[in-house]
């Protein structure tokens, strides 16, 4: 699950996304409204905590640009006020929840948690499935059959995202994005190794599911039962 941390208290914002990454979730960081804003807009993100106070966009104008976009990702925001206005004007404006600074770290990752559960697709099952592949999602396992392989993170991130994206094709900018994010120094190349990666686990077990490469486009799972 892949988190938008849009804070310009530098040093909060690399907490917060210490804190995320400890627990399991990928993290990206925006010190400013404009970058929140234009990287919450791609639409790769489960959740985006956005401060209220920031430079060149403020966090209200931030939220209303996002749900005028008609993107709806969940909005945790942050705001070193508490006064009631701001809290009304937050949730006005399309904030799921508030959270007033400072908060503990529990309440936070509560929170987290309770508004990415609202999004059914993301957390239905523990496992996922398609052609004769299961993926199991809390041991980090992909499964055929009898045979049983475990997944580095990004491998399992990959494989995730192909399963729930069935027959459509993902391109590698969108892989890069999704699985490395805006500020890393990722390059196609990255996703080609883990195709290969991949690929390579899905010859072991046997599977009938192929990774198909739609050539200059990207990539889809293509399941062929014999
Ligand atoms: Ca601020």
């Amino acid at each position: 699950m892949r988190i938008l941390i849009v804070e310009d208290e530098v040093r909060l914002a690399a907490t917060l996304q210490d804190l995320l990454e400890l627990n399991g979730y990928t993290a990206d960081v925006c010190h400013d409204g404009e970058a929140g804003l234009d990287n919450a807009l791609t639409g790769i993100y489960d959740l985006i905590i956005l401060d209220v106070m920031l430079p060149k966009k403020d966090g209200f104008t931030v939220l209303a640009q996002l749900r005028q976009a008609e993107n709806a990702t969940p909005v945790l925001m942050l705001t070193a006020r508490s006064e009631v206005s701001d809290r009304v004007e937050g949730l006005d404006r399309g904030a799921d929840y508030y959270l007033t600074k400072p908060f503990e770290p529990r309440e936070l990752l509560a929170c987290i948690r309770a508004l990415t559960r609202r999004q059914p697709e993301l957390h239905t099952a523990d496992t996922l499935e398609f052609g004769d592949l299961t993926l199991d999602k809390s041991a980090f396992t992909l499964s055929c059959g009898g045979r049983s392989v475990r997944l580095s993170r990004k491998e399992f991130d990959m494989c995730e995202l192909l399963m729930r994206n069935r027959q459509v094709v993902l391109t590698k900018e969108t892989l890069l994005l999704k699985l490395w994010g805006y500020e890393s120094d990722a390059e196609d190349n990255n996703v080609e190794v883990y195709i290969s990666f991949l690929r390579k686990k899905l010859t072991h077990l046997r599977s009938q599911v192929r990774i198909k490469t739609i050539r200059m486009v990207g990539y889809c799972l293509e399941y062929e039962s014999s």
